[in-house]
């Protein structure tokens, strides 16, 4: 058949056959009729060659991917850049490899790192089992290799870090013995290096997680070596299942004491507040002492936190020293001023002894002056005089110069305490208290708002404020004088802090404004522990003047929500205050009785 007779043969076999008239579709049978092989077009050959790729990790795939794109969309230019690449990877890998094996060979018979052969196998071995399907390894084993090496002998530009961690993980942990396994497949000289990590993991939980911290459990923390012992024999899947099992039941003891070890921590720190509350009523007076209650009081309300812990440790110490030498200085001070007193006693005495003497004597000389004529005797006399009075007055002088000291000794000592007292208050964040009334002050109250929003965050329970301001305030200084108003102060704060519960916070937000912090306490509890604390005044006068005075009181009080901060409830507190101040004073409003009221 000529060219021409099999092209019309072609069309005709087309159309007979229905196939799509494609210039494709038109060669195949074209060769057909000639009994010519197929000629196939570059892309397809491409095609079919990708498909026989293999398809197994995630590089390959995405390789494949992108040849695949560029054949599609006949970017020519891209399959030139793909070639490209690969042919630069090749070349990088083919120089490398020779460079790695030269390394290992040199580093292996290098005996200046006191790296034995034996250890140098075993880490080969790791860094074979670990990365022997990465691309990486030959870099893996030049840095390997490097660790063999001084320094100086190193060879450059490898991450030394992997390699230097697969040498030393096959130095600290026991390693699989291969040795005797040289011609096992990878897949499972891959399965005991990690059933060789998974073990030594276990041990390592064991040894170091479990164990020491059943230091108080000594028949759970013998099971607990006992299981350490049995997975380092364990070989057969039936020894592990029963591991298994036993490690279960010893994990869910242990989960037990745990929870009863939290509570009992819970319980701990409730009786170190009910105890820390007892000793700051007793030491109220001393406002270094209960600024050191109150810090100690403040660390453990928030979550324990160490760096807390040990800083109140360190400012007891220092406070508890201080204490010291003040106790000395005093000691010291009396003894000083006992000193001074004994010694004016003495000098005073002395000195009438002595004015005494001496006026009998002047009046000795004045006798005898007046009775003689004689100048030589006269001299004499004028002599014996000056001379007595010369010792008198150096007698007088000396005496006051001893007092002089004595005295000055005895104030330097008290300057002293003064100063250390100063000191010892500065140091105990005093400043947190307030000194008219001896309750938290401001500052101390923000302090507290912050520990009770972290309970409020860490545990749900929500907390009541209640914000309290003395009625007619101004008209009783006016009446009584500021004096009279100071200790109507102090009186309502102690008559507050008896009647609400010792777990509320009492403070004076400033002036005649107290605010009290009521915790796991609802609007309802919290109005009701108010109205005793009215009553409770109604009971307690205070004495003005000798005068019974009645203090009351117009109390606003917000419970703390989710989204509140500090401002947020003291603003409507303080809004609940206003209008039970203008619904007639001497009551307790909440915030809920805002809703109705117009412009509180
Ligand atoms: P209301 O019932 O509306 O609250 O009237 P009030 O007089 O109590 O309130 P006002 O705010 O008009 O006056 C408060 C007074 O409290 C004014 C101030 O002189 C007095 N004050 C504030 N701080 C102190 C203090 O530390 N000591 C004394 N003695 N008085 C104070
Ligand atoms: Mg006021
Ligand atoms: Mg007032």
């Amino acid at each position: 058949m000529t060219a021409s007779e099999v092209a019309r043969e072609t069309i005709k076999q087309m159309a007979v056959r229905r196939v799509e008239p494609t210039p494709d579709n038109y060669m195949q049978i074209y060769y057909e009729i000639a009994g010519k092989p197929v000629k196939e077009d570059a892309a397809s050959a491409l095609r079919k060659a990708l498909k026989q790729l293999p398809h197994d990790t995630l590089e390959q795939t995405n390789w494949i991917n992108r040849w695949e794109k560029v054949l599609k969309q006949d970017n020519w230019q891209g399959l030139g850049e793909l070639l490209t690449e690969a042919m630069q990877q090749q070349l990088s890998h083919s120089t490398k490899w020779p460079k790695a094996i030269r390394v290992l060979l040199q580093a292996w018979d290098d005996k200046r790192s006191g790296i034995d052969t034996a250890r140098k196998r075993e880490t080969l071995e790791r860094v074979l089992i670990n990365f022997g399907d990465d691309e990486s390894l030959s870099d893996k084993l030049i840095g390997m290799a490097n660790m063999w090496l001084p320094s100086e002998a190193r060879v450059e530009g490898i991450a030394l870090t992997d390699a230097a961690d697969a040498a030393t993980a096959s130095t600290s942990q026991p390693v699989l013995d291969i040795s005797s396994e040289q011609g096992l497949p990878s897949e499972v000289q891959q399965f005991h290096g990690a059933f060789t990590i998974l073990q030594t993991l276990l041990k390592q939980t064991l040894y170091l997680g479990l164990i020491p911290r059943l230091q108080g459990y000594p028949d759970l923390q013998a099971e607990a070596v006992a299981l350490q012992e049995s997975a380092e024999r364990a070989k057969k899947l039936k020894e592990w299942e029963a591991l298994a099992k036993s490690l279960k039941a010893l994990l869910m003891r242990v989960e037990v004491i745990g929870a009863q070890e939290d509570d009992v921590r819970g319980d701990i720190i409730d009786l170190l507040h009910l105890l820390l509350e007892n000793i700051g009523e007793l030491v109220a007076e001393d406002s270094w002492l209960s600024g050191q209650v109150y810090a100690v009081q403040s660390i453990i309300t928030g979550p324990l936190d160490r760096t807390k812990l040990k800083q109140a440790e360190k400012s007891l110490k220092e406070v508890i020293y201080k204490q010291g030498l003040v106790k000395h200085s005093l000691i010291e001070a009396r003894n000083s001023f006992k000193t001074l007193i004994s010694t004016f006693i003495d000098k005073l005495k002395y000195m009438g002894e002595a004015s005494e003497l001496y006026s009998g004597k002047i009046e000795t000389y004045a006798k005898e002056l007046s009775q003689t004529d004689d100048l030589i005797k006269i001299n004499e006399l004028v002599n014996q005089l000056m001379r007595d009075t010369s010792v008198m007055q150096t007698d007088i002088l000396r005496s006051r110069d001893d007092l002089l000291i004595q005295q000055r000794k005895a104030t330097d000592t008290q300057d002293r305490i003064d100063q250390l007292q100063l000191e010892l208050q500065q140091l105990s964040e005093v400043v947190r208290i307030d000194q008219l009334t001896g309750v938290l002050n401001r500052r101390g109250m923000d302090d507290a708002f912050q520990a009770e929003i972290a309970r409020f965050q860490r545990s749900g329970e929500s907390f009541s404020v209640a914000l309290l301001d003395i009625d007619n305030f101004k008209s009783l200084n006016d009446q009584h004088g500021h004096a009279a108003g100071d200790a109507a102060l102090k009186h309502l704060a102690s008559v507050v802090k008896r009647a609400v519960r010792p777990t509320d916070i009492v403070t004076r937000m400033g002036g005649e404004e107290f605010v009290v912090i009521l915790p796991k306490t609802d609007l309802q509890e919290a109005v009701i522990i108010m109205s005793r604390l009215q009553r409770s005044l109604t009971k307690e006068y205070f004495m003005g003047n000798n005068q019974k005075l009645l203090i009351t009181f117009s109390a606003g009080v917000a419970l703390f929500q989710k989204e509140d901060d500090v401002s947020a409830i003291l603003l409507r507190a303080d809004q609940a205050m206003y209008l039970a101040k203008k619904s007639g004073k001497n009551r307790v409003m909440t915030e809920t009785d805002l809703v109705g009221s117009v412009n509180p």
